[in-house]
């Protein structure tokens, strides 16, 4: 039995990778931050009815002891890196922490698997926003980076150090540069689920309008129980390497946001409201990936369209509102 250890096992990533772990027979650990909120932090492992199935030990990305102490315990064959302050518009107000968790966190768990189990095969969880005002139409893994957050700056150092650790000690640090990815599992403060979510309250008369910021921002949207395969693909490769992970699609906030209006039955133009309070300092205006290298090297494929998508978070929001709202 093949043990795998997850930073970020509570996040959206970490919820469907442990289940796709746990469905390969795989032991999984996963680190969990201390937290006043003992008992809900585990939401998404309980959705997915996996909550029990793995092992949650207590550690911080920002506390290299406790990182060790995790590794020298777990011994794992795998470690997958996905913990992060993770949200662009929160890098702009807690700059420092996004650094020290995002970017420094990185070398705090490369450093415990190198100490303690140094031929433990690495994930890292990088990004897009890396290519930030993007430098070729279609970014790929050779298109130069040019990060326009704290958050993508974050990232990037996170990038080159795991590249720096593979080439440095030889270890098996793989990098994926994953464009977004969504599901009804998504934070709620990122724009997909906020549509989704508002959406369903519209719907069921609990919202009457829906807020955001820039809509003509373009994303290449995927679905995360797709894109965790991926991950766990990159350590199954003989060599590690850097790969993007994409749908080679990109499509403006506000057609997404149609999608969900027109799946629930409700004209959007007489609910959707811009508001500047959303607008960021800087703007990622497009992003769109080519996923040509993971396809022809792990012959991975996306499975999901965006419209199937945004209709499977409509769907999960409504049932989850009408579950949870009194009468
Ligand atoms: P989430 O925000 O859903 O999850 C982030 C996870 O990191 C949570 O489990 C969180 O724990 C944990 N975490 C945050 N700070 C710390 C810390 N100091 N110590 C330990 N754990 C911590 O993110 P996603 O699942 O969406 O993304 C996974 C990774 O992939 C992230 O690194 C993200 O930046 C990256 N990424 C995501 C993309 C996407 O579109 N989803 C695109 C490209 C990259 P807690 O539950 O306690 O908050
Ligand atoms: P990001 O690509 O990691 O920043 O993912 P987000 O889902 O947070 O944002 C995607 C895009 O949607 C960005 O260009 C945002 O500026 C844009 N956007 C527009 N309105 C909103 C909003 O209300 N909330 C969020 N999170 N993003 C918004």
């Amino acid at each position: 039995m093949k043990t795998a250890l997850v930073t970020g096992i509570t996040g959206q990533d970490g919820a469907y990778l442990s289940q796709l772990l746990l469905g390969k027979g795989y032991e999984v650990f996963g680190v969990i931050r201390r937290s006043s909120h003992r008992g809900v932090e585990d939401h998404r492992l309980r959705w997915l009815g996996i909550a029990d199935k793995v092992t949650l030990l207590d550690g911080d990305l920002a506390d290299l002891s406790s990182l060790v102490r995790i590794v020298k315990e777990v011994r794992p064959d795998e470690v997958y890196n996905l913990a992060a302050q993770s949200f662009v518009a929160s890098s702009w107000r807690q700059p420092i922490l996004t650094a020290n968790i995002t970017a420094v966190g990185v070398t705090n768990i490369l450093e415990a698997i190198r100490a303690e189990q140094p031929e433990a095969r690495f994930y890292q969880a990088s990004s897009s926003e890396m290519y930030g005002l993007i430098q070729e139409p279609m970014q790929s893994e050779a298109t130069p980076f040019y990060p326009r957050s704290p958050y993508a700056v974050a990232k990037l150092y996170g990038h080159w150090i795991t590249v720096n650790y593979r080439e440095s000690f030889g270890m098996h640090a793989s990098s994926g540069i994953l464009f977004n990815h969504e599901s009804p599992l998504r934070g709620v403060e990122f724009v997909t689920r906020k549509v989704t979510d508002g959406v369903a309250r519209i719907k069921l008369g609990l919202a009457g309008e829906l807020r955001l910021g820039n809509v003509d921002a373009k994303r290449d949207w995927g679905h995360a129980r797709d894109y965790v395969k991926a991950m766990w693909l990159m350590l199954q490769q003989d060599k590690p390497d850097d790969y993007v992970v994409a749908t080679g699609r990109t499509t403006t906030v506000r057609d997404m946001c149609r999608i969900a209006f027109d799946h629930a039955g409700l004209d959007m133009e007489r609910h959707l409201v811009i508001d500047p309070a959303f607008y960021r300092p800087a703007e990622v205006d497009v992003l769109l990936g080519n996923p040509a290298k993971a396809e022809q090297k792990l012959g991975w494929r996306p499975e999901t369209t965006l419209e199937q998508m945004i209709i499977e978070m409509v769907d999960a929001d409504l049932e989850r509102l009408r579950r949870t709202t009194p009468g």
